[in-house]
């Protein structure tokens, strides 16, 4: 994808010379493509549950709210459509805070996140019978952006329980390398599959939209872990095998100052 520029050169007698400037803009034209797809998709993704919520709102207000039986079935809609939106604002909300740059660095404990954030996911955790195992120590530490930190690790928790099986288990680990600390999250769910895998940060990526769909996903949660930990100074890597599990893990530097 190039433009071409034709320019007069010096004129030599009784013929022309002609110069011919090759610039390649394809980088600028691929991140305006990205940006122009990523508006396309979240007014898609807005507009369907909004539809959803005013059309069965009309459908009550038409007369369906006198029979009891509908007015449950469509309020229950309603309800789990309302949801799904507030669970697409906030996600939306979390992308753009990972392309601030600005960060508000304080000492931060591993464990303790992990922890603290497992705490309001124990029922999906019981309802699946699932297993939790923690191989962090409890002195690990990181000189980072607490809240961006904890929304990367919810999300691969949240991840992490929701594709796995009954009675699964998810084992977090986390290492010190050198200056950096390296946290997995290692299920045995349902895994993905070699082509998903090349494709799964980017945004409204899914590898079966009606079972995420399903399940409250948004599509966004694994380029969120990407944005904020690459802002964060660190990388984020996956190892899956379809039917076998997976393994998400993030390097991060132990201080980011
Ligand atoms: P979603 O909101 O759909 O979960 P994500 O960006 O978090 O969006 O993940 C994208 C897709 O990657 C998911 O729809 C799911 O198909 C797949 N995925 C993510 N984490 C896992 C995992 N631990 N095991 C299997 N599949 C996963």
């Amino acid at each position: 994808d190039v433009n071409v520029v034709w320019m007069k050169a010096q004129p030599v007698p009784a013929t022309y010379q002609v110069a011919v400037l090759l610039y390649d803009i394809t980088p600028v034209k691929q991140i305006q493509q990205m940006q122009l797809d990523f508006v396309s998709n979240v007014s898609h993704e807005l507009k369907t549950p909004v539809t959803s919520i005013s059309g069965f709102t009309e459908t009550l207000l038409a007369g369906a709210q006198n029979e009891p039986a509908a007015r449950q079935e469509f309020l229950e809609i309603i309800a789990a459509e309302s949801q799904r939106l507030t669970a697409l604002i906030q996600d939306i909300i979390a992308l753009s805070r990972g392309q601030q740059q600005q960060l508000q660095v304080t000492t931060v404990n591993i464990k303790q996140v992990v922890q603290n954030l497992l705490v309001p996911l124990q029922q999906s955790i019981n309802d699946k019978q699932l297993t939790i195992q923690l191989n962090i120590a409890t002195t690990a530490q990181l000189q980072t952006d607490q809240r961006k930190f904890e929304q990367v690790v919810k999300n691969l928790l949240i991840n992490g329980l929701a594709y796995n099986r009954i009675a699964g288990q998810l084992i977090i680990t986390g290492e010190k390398i050198g200056p950096q600390w390296r946290l997995s999250f290692t299920d045995n769910g349902l895994g993905i599959a070699a082509d998903d895998q090349a494709r799964i940060f980017e945004r409204f990526y899914r590898v079966d939209k009606a079972r995420s769909h399903h399940q409250g996903g948004t599509g966004l949660g694994l380029a969120i872990v990407k944005e904020l930990v690459t802002t964060l100074g660190g990388q984020v890597t996956l190892k899956s095998q379809l039917g076998v599990g997976s393994t998400f893990t993030i390097e991060l530097p132990e201080s980011i100052q």
